[in-house]
């Protein structure tokens, strides 16, 4: 059976039977893998401690009928001060949940690996909570790109009008924003600011090594946060049926 290595950020770390794991990792090369690690939990077992959700690893695989088996793992980064912090922790779970929404076992994206990587070591050193938000806000928008499910933000989806500056309406069902003259025309949407509008394209050009000087009033954050969760649990009921995400965004503000 053949061995191999890889690099990734662990999202999940579950007991499984007696003495073992089962790990779900974001790996650089080979996107979201599962992978059995025997006898970590017992006491001896050097490998269990890196084995912890969040962290960057190194790891080492032999390749079975089923499940790869994890032989060996080097622990990268840790990111301890994000483990200590509640409120961190569940900004960056729900950072882990889009990623395992979105994306299926080994559909592989380094541009959404290095953004999370990225993400992860900016909220691991900010010591403002309404900057993590921002780091959050960012990955999901970037993720709603890369995988085609942005919504066009330059121009009403019916009549191709550049937008007002004016309420217009996000329609998940059409891919896009509706101007108030089409409005009546629709049946799902949700009101959306211009000023919301512009951050969002602003955002979609600013790389994350920006976000750290970057101010955004709490208000214009909370708004642009409820249209794209608004419009990832469209296509996340629609297409997964699965309620987890809605659930945890509850919890976030
Ligand atoms: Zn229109």
């Amino acid at each position: 059976m053949k061995s191999f290595c890889a690099e990734g950020i662990i999202l999940r770390s579950r007991d499984f039977g007696e003495a073992d794991k089962l790990v779900t990792i974001f790996t650089k090369r080979k996107g979201k893998i599962k992978v059995l690690a025997k006898g970590v939990r017992k006491v001896s077992s050097r490998r269990g401690g890196s084995l912890d959700a969040l962290n960057q690893v190194k790891v080492f695989l032999q390749e079975t009928k089923n499940l790869p088996f994890l032989t060996e793992v080097e622990a990268i980064q840790t990111f301890p001060s994000i483990k200590s912090d509640l409120a961190k922790l569940s900004i960056v779970f729900l950072m882990f949940e889009l990623i395992d929404q979105f994306f299926s076992e080994e559909q592989e994206n380094i541009l959404i690996f290095n953004l999370l990587l990225d993400s992860l070591k900016g909220i691991e050193k900010s010591f403002d909570l309404e900057k993590d938000k921002i780091f959050a806000t960012n990955f999901q928008l970037k993720i709603l790109s890369q995988i085609g499910y942005l919504p066009e933000l330059g121009s009403c989806v019916l009549c191709n009008r550049t937008l007002k500056p004016e309420t217009n309406f996000l329609v998940p069902y059409l891919g896009g924003l509706v101007d108030q003259g089409c409005s009546n025309e629709v049946l799902l949407s949700k009101s959306i600011s211009l000023e919301v509008i512009k951050t969002l394209r602003f955002l979609l050009k600013l790389s994350v090594t920006e976000i750290p000087k970057l101010n955004l009033e709490r208000k214009l954050l909370k708004e642009i946060f409820d249209a794209l969760n608004f419009y990832t649990v469209f296509f996340l009921e629609k297409d997964l049926n699965s309620p987890r995400f809605a659930t945890r965004v509850e919890k976030f503000y």
